[in-house]
């Protein structure tokens, strides 16, 4: 990366406890802005808790994050954020319309409530991620699937800057998991800058472009060719992975 290019989010010496776990130890990185990126790692890696200490939303034992350049409270505005579909009150009532205009709400002064534009910018996204026909259903009476396109659709209404996303691929259906990576794509192509949590070794070429290597430790950060390489991913994953590909026979 050339000097005068400022990284979309730079992380230096991020370090997270819960109690006596310890999530997260000197993570640092720079993402390129227009950068596709996969947030790799094994289950409890601490890839939910990057994104959540680079939001704010839990506290960090040290570290510094920024985002263009700038502090979080100077980027909030241009990061949308949709987190793991557990962490979703999917029984909250209100329906999908509603749930999209909610992405909008950072754009509007206190006292507007959406109104025609607004609609129209989230009609337009529920089109991209294929749910126009559902516009009027609770959010709750939907499949796991379209309620994650649902919410792919709040956060491009949002026409942020960084997109970080919390496996948005877990439990959908080989069209949506399409329609999603289609919609990554074109954020990036549109100039955006994409960071998602994924959990799929075998299509991490195939969606993204550059690899965050994660095991509470940072183990790579960089385009695939040099992060996601099958030595970072023996030290992210280590024998695990070996045994899930039957390489782990020769007991070496
Ligand atoms: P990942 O998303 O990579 O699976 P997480 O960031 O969710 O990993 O968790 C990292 C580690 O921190 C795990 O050991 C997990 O059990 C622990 N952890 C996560 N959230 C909490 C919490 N709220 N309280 C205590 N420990 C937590
Ligand atoms: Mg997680």
């Amino acid at each position: 990366m050339s000097a005068d290019m400022t990284p979309a989010i730079s992380v230096r010496n991020l370090s997270v406890r819960y109690r006596e776990t310890e999530a997260l130890n000197g993570v640092g990185f720079d993402l390129p802005e227009h950068a596709l990126a996969a947030i790799i790692g094994p289950n409890g890696a601490g890839k939910s808790t990057l994104l959540k200490a680079m939001l704010g939303f839990i506290p960090a034992v040290s570290g510094e994050v920024r985002f263009f350049g700038q502090p979080l409270a100077a980027a909030r505005r241009e990061i949308a954020y949709v987190p793991q579909r557990a962490e979703i009150d999917w029984d909250f009532p209100i329906d999908v319309l509603q749930t999209v205009l909610l992405g909008r709400l950072a754009h509007l002064p206190f006292w507007r409530r959406p109104g025609k534009a607004e609609r129209k910018l989230a009609l337009d996204a529920l089109e991209a991620v294929g749910m126009q026909a559902f516009v009027d259903r609770p959010i709750r009476a939907l499949s796991g699937g379209q309620q994650q396109r649902v919410f792919l659709a709040r956060a491009l209404v949002q026409e942020a800057r960084l997109y970080l996303f919390d496996e948005p691929f877990a439990g959908v259906d080989a069209t949506t998991e399409q329609a999603i990576a289609q919609v990554f794509r074109q954020l990036r192509d549109e100039g955006a800058t994409v960071v998602s949590v994924h959990h799929d070794l075998s299509t991490v070429d195939e969606y993204f472009d550059h690899a965050i290597l994660l095991k509470r430790e940072l183990i790579a950060c960089g385009p695939l060719a040099q992060a996601f390489t099958p030595a970072s991913i023996q030290r992210a994953y280590g024998g695990r992975l070996a045994a899930l590909h039957g390489m782990a026979e020769g007991h070496g």
